[in-house]
């Protein structure tokens, strides 16, 4: 068993007066893919930008391998290697491809190993390739995915946090998304945490996962057994279906 790697402790955030997280915690192991579930409004997006160091917990702590991230400025989180492909992308689109790549070596080790992960990331996603003089803001919603993920792999990330990466995209593409992020964890051993609406595919993809209702945690498990539990299937996955 690997040590617990990512650690988010009883977090708890409100915006103004109003709380949205109550006592939100869970761990990451390294390697791990993790996924966090749960209906519109439910939290996801501000938990992983608290993850991200985008939203400061006013109680709980959030910890990488050891070190104690809580209340650090974003760039600490990124220099730590927690690297967040955001909720609708937000790429550079008057900028190519190649650009857009180029834009996530921001620390001095990624930089340095800027080649490399470029070829790496054309082999994942190879229509990246294929287009990479091509403007990012001409690119297909699934295409502009890839580029977001591509464009924080470029940071040599410890944990990838995912926000709502299957948003607007068909089935197909998703699965292609999909299969490309387990490759990307099997080949580099990377710790991915992914917040999904879409509860099927998330729970498809990870090892564990974690379900989040009105900002508490409900219920956490392996990702197998959440996808053939009777609960999850009629709350999250439409009844019972392939
Ligand atoms: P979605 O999938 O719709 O993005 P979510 O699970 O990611 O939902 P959050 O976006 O984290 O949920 O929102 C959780 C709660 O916090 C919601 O009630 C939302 O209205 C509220 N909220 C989110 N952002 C803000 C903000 N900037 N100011 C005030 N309230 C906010």
């Amino acid at each position: 068993m690997a040590d617990r790697y990512f650690e988010v402790n009883k977090i708890n955030v409100r915006y103004g007066d109003i709380q949205v997280l109550w006592d939100i915690e869970f761990t990451a192991d390294k390697g791990e893919i993790v996924a966090l579930v749960g209906s519109n409004g439910a939290g996801k997006s501000t938990t992983v930008k608290s993850c991200a160091g985008l939203i400061r917990p006013f109680q709980g702590n959030i910890r990488l391998d050891g070190h104690d991230l809580t209340g650090a400025a974003c760039r600490t989180f990124i220099d730590h290697g927690v690297i967040l492909v955001p909720e609708g992308r937000q790429l550079f689109p008057s900028m190519t491809i190649y650009e857009n790549l180029e834009m996530g070596a921001s620390s001095k080790a990624a930089k340095a190993a800027k080649k490399d992960t470029i070829e790496r990331i054309y082999n994942w996603f190879p229509k990246l390739k294929d287009r990479k003089n091509q403007l990012a803001g001409t690119l297909s919603g699934g295409e502009q995915q890839m580029l977001a993920i591509g464009r924080a792999l470029m940071a040599k990330p410890r944990v990838l946090l995912l926000d709502e990466p299957s948003l607007g995209l068909a089935p197909i593409i998703i699965n292609e998304i999909f299969k490309e992020l387990t490759e990307v964890n099997r080949q580099l051993g990377m710790t991915i945490l992914i917040v999904e609406q879409n509860a099927r595919k998330a729970l498809q993809l990870s090892h564990r996962a974690y379900v989040i209702q009105t900002g508490k945690i409900m219920m956490e498990g392996k990702s197998d057994d959440l996808l053939h539990n009777p609960e999850i299937e009629e709350a999250y996955l439409g009844g019972k279906k392939k």
